[in-house]
């Protein structure tokens, strides 16, 4: 069990899309990755951590007749969804966000929306914070 608190986040670190984390953050990757702009709120200061991102679960498109592993099918699906909701109550919990790191969420913000701006009719409006340049949630590699 963890104890809410502040999501310590080092001045020089850089919130990538890739979801790389500082390993002492208050959340872990999957949670940190599972967040929606919904659960941010930047007026507050505050996250509620309530899903966290799974890791994909590949099944072949192609029928079977690729001969490759379902990971590595040209036409592979994801049969899982891209998060699930945090199960336990302990899990699910509320975070204070230091100023520095507000302000960090919000330039991410910025920039995001200029990637959506980019693309357009391909962005996938789904609210992810950590999103792919087409607004997909971001991947999720290893644990
Ligand atoms: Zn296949």
């Amino acid at each position: 069990m963890r104890s809410s608190g502040y999501w310590t986040w080092p001045a020089n670190a850089a919130i990538a899309p890739d979801g790389r984390l500082p390993s002492h953050s208050a959340c872990d990757r999957g949670e940190a990755l599972g967040l929606r702009w919904e659960d941010v709120d930047l007026e507050t200061g505050v996250l509620r951590i309530r899903r966290s991102r799974l890791r994909a679960n590949y099944a072949h498109g192609c029928g079977g007749s690729c001969g490759e592993l379902p990971g590595n099918c040209p036409q592979r699906v994801n049969t899982r969804p891209a998060a699930g909701d945090v199960k336990t109550k302990a899990g699910r919990r509320t975070i204070g966000l230091p100023p520095q790191l507000v302000a960090l969420l919000r330039a991410h913000q910025a920039e995001q929306e200029r990637e959506r701006a980019i693309a357009c009719d391909l962005w996938h409006n789904e609210g992810w914070v950590f999103a792919t340049p087409v607004g997909d949630p971001g991947p999720c590699r290893g644990n």
